[in-house]
């Protein structure tokens, strides 16, 4: 029997795609920027035939490509068009919460259940699971497992691995390793979760995870306001850092490039103010106490940063439409952006104090290159994460001769400043496809050898989403 007729006994013909047309939708990315052949597409609905289906692709020797909502910004997720075509593994029939305990403050999910439905699942026990992006309503919790995702709520939650308290993956040889501890303490040896967070579905398959929750916050307070600068953003963030401690929970700044995208894209979305300023910040506290405090604490410190001079503007949302409309407006940045134009996302982090000259620094650097080229910027400046986007439009960059090239130059320019700084070129997004090269470049030879021998010793045929996250070891120089 082919690997395929295997696949359809084992799993039913429903759950393996193998049409051109059936498999299209798996094949290529989001952005539409990335296409590329499967052998076929399989949607397991259990851990156990997860491991089968490993365990079939291993005995033939075909590559294992797993994969989530498809929501990757850095072609992760979708088979390329050389080398062997891989068995696409699509999580999606695994979205089972199996279990919320709320009194330990964990649940248990499939890898499978949409990120959307993990916060819901999580509000309906009075619990928050922190994670939230724009793509929360198509990832799966595995996907942002794999690519350690970020988001609107790190400043005060931490990204996934901070949220993560135990997993269960199908390893490369088809084992089950199940790790799905509930614990905050657990000092036993290598913390081997880890292995799998961020590894980009390069070590196995994430079936199901445990999550940490927190106390549902109930009390809210939204502002967006116009800093002068960066800088004066930065200042600002000081003073609610110092004002309100724990009960900052986003701090998000947009500059007036991102915001005009997103009005004139999507005219459902409207500038909370009556004026396009250079940046826009939107802050949030949340709380489990009451909402007058919160609100009264969000006026105190804009008038102290107003008497310092560094807003032009700013609005306090007075009702639940208000910070919906807000939040909106930040969630919908990706989707404006790839109806704009061409947008060479870049996922820039650097010491957060480091902002103001990573900004001043990469502009130079990428006007070097195209004069004058619109620069759309959208930060978690809480973060020191700033997704610093040279932009395109549609008819520019189809005039573009090289555009593989171009855009390799555009990124490899701002990832230069980053480093410069001690930052890094990929925050949250992950490597993927896309940024290997610069893997190849930044990353110190011991860092990388580490990641190739654990790499080697877990997978040694190699037949986990190859050629994505580690870049192949330079050839030995010849004698
Ligand atoms: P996929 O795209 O399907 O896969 C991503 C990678 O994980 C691939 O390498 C894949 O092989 C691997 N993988 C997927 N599932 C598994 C699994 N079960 N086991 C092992 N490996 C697996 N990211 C942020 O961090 N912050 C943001 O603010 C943010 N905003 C976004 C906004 C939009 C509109 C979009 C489209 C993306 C955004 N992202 C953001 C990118 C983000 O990485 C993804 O949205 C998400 O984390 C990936 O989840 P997914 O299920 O779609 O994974």
């Amino acid at each position: 029997m082919t690997l395929n007729e295997q696949l359809i006994a084992l799993l039913g013909a429903g759950a393996v795609l193998t049409t051109e047309d059936d498999v299209a939708g798996f094949t290529e990315d989001w952005r539409g920027r990335y296409r590329g052949t499967a052998a076929c597409v399989v949607q397991p609905s259990s851990t156990a035939q997860v491991a089968a289906v490993v365990r079939l692709c291993v005995e033939h020797g075909v590559p294992v490509l797993p994969q989530g909502g498809n929501t990757s910004l850095c072609g992760g997720a979708v088979p390329g068009t050389d080398g062997a075509a891989p068995v696409i593994v699509n999580l999606a029939r695994m979205r089972r919460v199996r279990t919320v305990d709320a009194a330990n403050n964990s649940m248990e999910v499939e890898a499978g259940c949409v990120l959307a439905a993990v916060q819901e699942a999580a509000a309906a026990q009075g619990r928050l699971y922190p994670i939230s992006l724009g793509a929360e309503g198509s990832c799966q919790i595995g996907g942002t497992i794999a690519t350690n995702a970020g988001g609107t709520g790190v400043l005060r939650y931490g990204n996934t691995r901070d949220n993560v308290l135990g997993l269960e993956v199908v390893l490369p040889d088809g084992t089950v390793w199940d790790g799905l501890y509930t614990l905050r303490k657990n000092n036993t040896g290598l913390d081997l979760k880890h292995l799998f967070i961020g590894a980009e579905g390069t070590m196995g398959i994430v079936t199901a995870a445990t999550l940490k929750l927190h106390p549902l916050p109930t009390s809210h307070a939204i502002a967006w306001v116009a800093p002068r600068t960066p800088a004066a953003a930065l200042q600002l963030l000081g003073l609610f850092q110092s004002a309100c401690g724990a009960s900052l929970s986003a701090f998000e700044m947009i500059d007036a490039n991102q915001l005009r995208i997103v009005t004139e894209q999507l005219p459902s979305r409207r500038n909370p103010l009556s004026a396009l300023h250079p940046w826009h910040v939107l802050i949030e506290l949340s709380d489990t106490g009451p909402e007058d405090a919160l609100q009264a604490t969000l006026e105190q410190v804009l008038e102290r940063a107003a008497q310092q001079d560094l807003l032009l503007n700013g609005v306090l949302a007075t009702s639940g439409a208000q910070r919906a409309a807000m939040w909106e407006i930040r969630h919908s940045v990706s989707e404006a952006n790839k109806k704009a134009g061409v947008g060479l996302t870049t996922d820039s982090a650097v010491p957060v104090s480091s902002v103001p000259a990573f900004i001043e620094r990469a502009t130079a650097a990428v006007h070097a290159i195209v004069p004058g080229l619109p620069i759309v910027i959208v930060a978690h400046l809480g973060d020191g994460n700033v997704h610093f986007i040279p932009f395109f439009t549609f008819a520019e960059w189809e005039a573009v001769p090289d555009p593989e090239a171009m855009a390799q130059r555009i990124r490899h320019s701002v990832n230069d400043v980053a480093h410069s700084l001690h930052g890094t070129f990929s925050a949250e997004h992950g490597v993927g496809r896309t940024l290997l090269n610069e893997m190849a470049h930044y990353k110190s030879p011991v860092e990388l050898g580490l990641m190739r021998r654990m790499k080697q010793a877990i997978d040694p045929q190699n037949l986990f989403n190859p050629g994505r996250l580690v870049p192949d070891a330079p050839p030995p120089p010849a004698h």
